[in-house]
Order: C-alpha cells, then sequence, then structure tokens
C-alpha cells in the first residue's frame, strides 16, 4: 500500500518526507545538503539536510530519535520533487 500525493507540478505521485529545510530548498534552490534513509514504507526514504544530518549525529547512540524526527518538521514531497531535489541539493561531496 502506498501513499499518494497530487503535486502542483508533477500530478499523482507516491510520496516521500523531507525536513522542512529541504522542503523550502524545492523552492529556493538553497544547496542545503541531502540525506536519506532506508525507510521504505513510503516510495522514498525520509531525506533531511546537513543541519539535520549534524543534529542526527549529535544524538548519543542508543537514544530515540524521535525528538530529533520533531524537530526537523517534515513534510510530504511527492516522488518527483524529492528526486529532483535529491539531484539538485546533494551540492559538491565535502
Ligand atoms: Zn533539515
Ligand atoms: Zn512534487
Amino acid at each position: 500500500m502506498e501513499d499518494q500525493v497530487v503535486c502542483p507540478e508533477y500530478g499523482r505521485q507516491g510520496i516521500g518526507l523531507a525536513c522542512t529545510h529541504v522542503a523550502h530548498a524545492v523552492d529556493s534552490g538553497e544547496p542545503v545538503g541531502f540525506f536519506w534513509g532506508d525507510d521504505v514504507d513510503t516510495a522514498r526514504p525520509d531525506a533531511w539536510c546537513r543541519a539535520c544530518e549534524r543534529a542526527l549525529r549529535a544524538v548519543p547512540a542508543g537514544q530515540s530519535t524521535e525528538a530529533w524526527f520533531a524537530a526537523c518538521d517534515y513534510k510530504v514531497l511527492c516522488v518527483a520533487c524529492w528526486d529532483s531535489s535529491k539531484h539538485r541539493l546533494r551540492g559538491p561531496r565535502r
């Protein structure tokens, strides 16, 4: 079973979640970075920006990431927007 969303740009699509910073960068094109998990209950895994990645790494091992997840303020993106942000926001590797 797969959730779908009707995107103003791409029409009916499967979904992927992205942190609010990535979701905003879809419009602004700001290179906020792009990281993703291995979660597969949606068409794309959850994605987050460089700042959220840093926050995630700061969570002590074995501790719940629930607070981190809430702070990321995840938004629903359609698969096409998810894919295009992946290409646009990843930026050069450091
Ligand atoms: Zn973020
Ligand atoms: Zn879209």
